[in-house]
């Protein structure tokens, strides 16, 4: 755990001095595969947060939430502390999202500091400890954006699932689409908006549908997509030289608490849920599948993630068309 802030904590370098999470490789979310971290920006919005919140307790899922810091001054900020402070408290990770929600791709010395050093301002006291997470809005970071971040030591994260969320208007659509892009990219950091009215609705059956699939997975002896916290994509170094950084052991054993306790959770599921075999031998859904019915149940070799997936354009260029 990084150490808990001093009182009295001004300077920046101490306001942003995370070991544990601070100073890595820039995120993207190809770090890794077999696991999936969840991550949340925008917040907090007390009409949708804390059912997001709720969700992700419900099915013991780890999770980053990445702050617009003006969401957390001032009174009208006050339930938004008090989310924040649940946050903290139930555990979940906590990185700054900027203080306005700019596009940072030309930033310069004074928007950086009054949008990234001001961010590390106000939530590092907030948060009562240090800040080592910063995403940039819309993925976006200008070179002297960058610079500032590797200064201050804080890791800048961005994603590979991108799921749309805060432009999806069909719940089911979505819930789905956030399943399939899981399973297809077999894991990586997805990346949803906490303050949005339709993530706070399928978010718990979004994280129901993950743990029904592993759930599928282990009944067929294949590898189950463990929900996991950002730690695991953390990487020291750059390009090849870069090495995955060690898991501290308190986040470790919940990951091992977590598999351990998956095939209880897949037994107290309601038994309704078909299990593999049944669905998948309805006509219907069978020629509707990429895998023969005879495939089911046995393990599945997933599709490598190309090089350069669908949703890569966002990465070099957020501000195309459909990107954020
Ligand atoms: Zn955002």
């Amino acid at each position: 755990m990084p150490r808990p802030l001093p009182a009295d904590a001004k300077d920046l370098a101490v306001l942003t001095d995370d070991a544990v999470l601070g100073k890595a490789a820039r995120v993207n979310g190809d770090e890794a595969h077999g696991i999936v971290a969840f991550t949340f920006d925008d917040g907090p919005n007390p009409e949708t947060t804390p059912a997001v919140i709720d969700a992700l307790e419900k099915y013991d899922v780890p999770a980053t939430f990445f702050i617009v810091t003006q969401r957390i001054v001032g009174k009208h900020g006050e339930r938004g502390r008090e989310l924040l402070a649940r946050e903290v408290q139930d555990g979940f990770l906590i990185g700054s999202h900027s203080v306005t929600h700019p596009n940072l791709k030309n930033a310069q010395g004074d928007q950086i500091a009054k949008e990234i050093d001001a961010s590390f301002k106000t939530l590092a006291p907030a948060v009562g400890r240090p800040i080592g997470l910063f995403r940039p809005p819309y993925g976006a970071l200008s070179g002297a954006g960058r610079v500032r971040l590797k200064k201050l030591g804080v890791t800048e994260v961005i994603w590979s699932i991108d799921t749309l969320d805060w432009r999806a208007h069909d719940a089911d659509r979505l819930r789905k689409k956030v399943g399939s892009m899981i399973e297809h990219d077999h894991g990586g950091i997805v990346l949803m908006h906490d303050v949005k009215p339709i993530t706070a609705k399928v978010i718990a059956q979004v994280l129901d549908d993950l743990e029904a699939a592993n759930c599928k997975k282990l009944a067929a002896g294949a590898d189950p997509i463990i929900p996991v916290s950002l730690h695991y994509f953390l990487k020291d170094g750059d390009g090849k030289k870069a090495q995955a950084r060690a898991i501290p052991v308190d986040v470790d054993k919940r990951t091992a608490a977590y598999k351990a306790a998956l095939p209880e959770r897949c037994a107290k599921r309601p038994k309704e849920e078909a299990p593999a075999d049944e669905s998948a031998a309805k006509p219907a859904s069978a020629a509707k599948s990429d895998h023969p019915v005879g495939d089911f149940g046995k393990r599945v070799d997933h599709p490598k993630p190309t090089p350069e997936p669908a949703h890569s354009p966002c990465l070099d260029n957020p501000l195309a068309i459909g990107c954020r």
